[in-house]
């Protein structure tokens, strides 16, 4: 005889902590979507992705890396950490490679977070960093956002000697937005010498603003500083997962001593290292960025639909209604996007900025709707 419902137990399965996780809410995948709404043609500005797609050098090094997965990948990430350490011009021993950032901010709560420790960063910012504190049965503690921005005069007035670790996206996602040399420079020099500051630069490569702080100059200050970088943006590599922390080598040390030997693929390795390799795909993003930036940011305008000011490669903006209707409606156009409410931002859209055509295509699809408004029977 079988059951499905668990025996009564006396001891609970799981820590309370791990109960209070909230799941990641992912965008929408194009298969997804393509199932459920019949259509075959989405384009997908939901995840920050590149739409350009990996340096041609990248799918190469895919394919000839291929021939070897029947192999271990190699578990110091030997080229790709020296390839990082040329390109940055910064020693292997600053260096960690993860299975994407979002493993380095994991490797951060491991590793530095103990139970009751505050983990203190933004609201609304990156939701994995609330997960580094739970998973460890430390305290999040989120101090909101000011005019979108990290609000890095309140942030120190919460820092305290329970503070373990400080998570600073900079772009900031949801929002692009970013903070100063300055007021970064005010904000460490009051962060106590225990805790760990995280500066998750992400969308780093897309920035134009000259006052965005030189997080390796802070690293070389000897601080308690580690920078997170990442492929899955500009280098078009989400798929595969891969990314970086550069610290000094006492914190390095720790976030090793947690790693799992192998966690990062072979095929990533190979694409990582041969993306180095091309700063024409880099600058060919960069532009198509701007680009775009610039067109989605005069159409929000036109439309009268408030928008932050972003340095990422996406935009948050203000339909000034539910945006839960207004991308459902969208996703019956064939154009996934991402909504405001999980952010607690519940009249916000926030769109990757794309390709031309696909800029067009999201705003064509954003004025019919707003236009005809989001209801089934308006859709025509
Ligand atoms: N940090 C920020 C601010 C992000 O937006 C993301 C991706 N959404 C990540 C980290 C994680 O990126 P990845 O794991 O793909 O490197």
């Amino acid at each position: 005889m079988t059951t499905t419902s668990a025996p009564p137990t006396a001891v609970p399965l799981v820590a309370e902590n791990i109960l209070r996780l909230k799941p990641y809410v992912p965008g929408k995948p194009i298969e997804e979507a393509q199932r459920e709404y019949g259509l075959t043609d989405f384009c997908k500005l939901a995840s920050n992705e590149n739409s350009l797609g990996p340096s041609p050098l990248a799918l190469a090094a895919i394919r000839e890396a291929a021939a070897n997965v029947a192999l271990y990948p190699d578990a110091a990430c030997y080229q790709l950490t020296r390839g990082l350490a040329a390109h940055w011009g910064v020693e292997p021993e600053n260096l960690i490679i993860g299975n994407g950032s979002d493993e380095i901010i994991q490797f951060i709560g491991l590793a530095f977070v103990q139970p009751g420790d505050e983990v203190l960063t933004a609201h609304p910012s990156f939701v994995r960093y609330e997960a580094a504190a739970v998973l460890n049965a430390g305290i999040p503690v989120e101090v909101p956002l000011r005019d979108y921005r990290f609000d890095l005069a309140a942030m120190a007035e919460r820092l305290s000697d329970r503070t373990r670790v400080v998570f600073l996206a900079n772009p900031n996602n949801p929002t692009g937005t970013m903070v100063t040399r300055a007021e970064v420079d005010r904000f460490l020099d009051r962060v106590p010498e225990r805790a760990i500051v995280a500066m998750d630069e992400a969308y780093f490569e897309y920035v134009d603003r000259p006052d965005f702080p030189d997080s390796w100059e802070y690293v070389r200050q000897g601080r308690n500083v580690v920078v997170l970088r990442t492929f899955s943006k500009i280098y078009g590599l989400a798929g595969l997962r891969v990314g970086y922390g550069m610290a000094r080598p006492e914190l390095i040390r720790y976030l090793r001593q947690v790693r799992e030997p192998f966690n990062v693929n072979s095929l990533a390795q190979a694409a990582a290292c041969a993306s180095l390799r091309d700063p024409d795909q880099v600058e060919r993003s960069r532009r198509m960025n701007r680009e775009g930036k610039a067109a989605l940011g005069a159409a929000f305008a036109a439309m009268g639909l408030p928008h932050a000011p972003t340095e990422a490669n996406f935009i948050l903006v203000d339909v000034k209604q539910d945006s839960r209707a207004v991308y459902e409606a969208l996703l019956r156009r064939g154009v996934i996007v991402r909504t405001g409410d999980i952010f607690g931002l519940p009249t916000h859209l926030r769109v990757t900025i794309g390709t031309a055509a696909q800029n067009d295509r999201f705003l064509q699809a954003l004025r019919a709707v707003l236009e005809r408004g989001t209801g089934m029977r308006d859709e025509g």
